[in-house]
């Protein structure tokens, strides 16, 4: 019955019905291709503030691009690689704002003139970006909260633009990170993160150099993937499978059939292991070993035993933990000790907007899920992963399309998927992108980050 409603909501009578109601049908994202050329297609005006930093390396990356890069009045006096807008009036597929020279509040003024002149003109389904720096790295007050204050813009952007499948992030580069920023703006700039936005992206100075295929960015690398057989685990091996990796799938017995059918179609090897068992890590450190060593772990696997407190049993709450967190850090200091996981490597956990936001009923899986960001943000300073190279990072996905969101009931489904600046549940693969991106050789300046997977979901920080 549920699904005949649903399916009467998604037909275009059912649209028109809305539609009279004033509910608006959101707009569809677009997503990456291989089809696609290069990461950004468009038309693009870049303003920036005084003494901005960063134009002419975005300039050098945008050139690998399919843009057409125009600057505005203040990027031009700044950077004479950038032309004048032909002033035709055609919308742009980006703006991108330089804003890492503002040292005083009051200069933000340029940042409203900017995008006070050109938000009007921004295509639907089009990407802003600002380019700042990390506010505890600033000299003085003044500076870190002109740099901070560009938080509160870029995320009220995003939700100016959402409705019309529009994003906006902000990405801060340290000082000295200079080279080290292109992985994240080709990613907030292309359809890998079409359902990313309001989001900020830190990203630090690292030594990495080279030049990374935009198709397959992670050719030669071997990445593990617990929880791979089904919905975003799936997704994640499929992805990375895509980006060239070999992909080793771990799910838990009674999943074997689905994982083999996932590995074999990827040229991927199954793994059939309970990560919460007591042999898992040495299992887990086995198959790393036999593969010559990892470049990427993503701990996906996970659950959710709801109950409110007062109706949890402890073995609810324990199974959840030991699942959705401890069993993750045991795998990885087993293969960190082992020294299995290769120069340059990364890490993943995926945690989850409940573990941001709570939520009624979920008092283990968001502590479980608010665990997995405090051992990121923990382990990103750990020496031996410093030493190495290796990042360490997580996803917060929100509402997700797949067999677990599709259990909820219908109307509360209905509004769930809706309660976000894109107006849409995500899909699977928009998980799996922000993992991949993580995964990329050029991203080794990205350690540390949670990056919410959400359409920025109106709950949560
Ligand atoms: P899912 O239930 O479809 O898949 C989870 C997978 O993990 C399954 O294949 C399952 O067999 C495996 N797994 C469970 N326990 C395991 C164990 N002990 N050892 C090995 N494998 C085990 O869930 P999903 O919706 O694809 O979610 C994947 C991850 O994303 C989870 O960590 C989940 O908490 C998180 N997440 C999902 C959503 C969403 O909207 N679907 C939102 C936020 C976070």
């Amino acid at each position: 019955m549920s699904d005949r409603i649903e399916n009467f909501i998604n037909s275009n009578a059912g649209k028109k019905v809305l539609g009279a109601l004033g509910v608006n049908a959101p707009r569809e994202l677009a997503r990456y291709t291989p089809s696609q050329r290069s990461f950004f297609k468009g038309r693009l005006l870049l303003g920036a503030g005084d003494n901005a930093a960063l134009l002419a390396q975005v300039s050098k990356i945008l050139a690998e691009s399919d843009a057409e890069v125009f600057g505005d009045d203040n990027a031009r006096l700044q950077c004479t690689a950038l032309t004048q807008d032909n002033g035709n009036d055609a919308p742009f597929a980006a703006l991108v704002f330089d804003a890492t020279g503002m040292r005083d509040s009051l200069e933000l003024v340029a940042a409203y003139r900017f995008f006070n002149a050109n938000i009007r003109k921004l295509a639907p389904g089009g990407r802003i970006v600002i380019l700042g720096r990390p506010h505890m790295g600033a000299d003085n007050a003044e500076q870190a909260a002109t740099q901070r204050a560009l938080e509160g813009l870029s995320r009220s952007l995003a939700k100016e633009v959402g409705a019309r499948g529009s994003t906006a992030q902000l990405i801060t580069v340290a000082n000295g990170a200079e080279g080290d920023f292109g992985s994240s703006l080709r990613f907030v700039l292309s359809p890998k993160s079409a359902y990313v936005t309001g989001q900020v992206i830190a990203v630090n100075a690292v030594e990495q150099s080279g030049n990374v295929d935009w198709h397959k960015p992670l050719a030669g690398k071997t990445a593990l993937v617990t929880g791979a057989s089904r919905g975003i685990g799936e997704a994640i091996a499929d992805t990375l499978a895509r980006d060239g990796a070999t992909v080793i799938g771990v799910d838990v017995a009674p999943m074997e059939d689905d994982l083999v059918k996932v590995m074999t179609r990827l040229g991927g090897q199954p793994l059939i292991a309970d990560i919460t068992a007591e042999d898992a890590p040495a299992k887990i450190a086995s198959a790393a070993k036999q593969a010559g060593g990892i470049d990427l772990i993503v701990h996906n696997a996970g659950v959710t035993r709801d109950k409110t407190i007062a109706n949890m049993t402890e073995q609810q709450w324990q199974m959840t933990l030991d699942i959705n967190l401890a069993a993750a850090q045991r795998i990885t200091r087993e293969l960190l000790d082992q020294g299995l996981i290769r120069n340059g490597g990364s890490i993943v956990g995926v945690s989850s907007m409940n573990g941001i936001g709570g939520q009624r009923g979920q008092t283990n899986y968001a502590a479980s899920k608010a665990g997995v960001i405090g051992y990121v943000d923990f382990m990103k300073n750990d020496e031996q992963l410093r030493a190495h190279n290796i990042t360490v990072n997580a996803v917060a996905p929100g509402f997700i399309e797949t067999a677990m969101t599709a259990a909820i009931p219908l109307f509360t489904r209905m509004f769930g998927r809706r309660l976000n600046s894109l107006s849409q549940g995500g899909l699977p693969v928009d998980v799996a992108e922000a993992i991949a991106f993580f995964a990329n050789p050029l991203s080794r300046g990205v350690s540390g980050n949670t990056l919410r997977v959400c359409g920025q979901s109106w709950f949560g920080a």
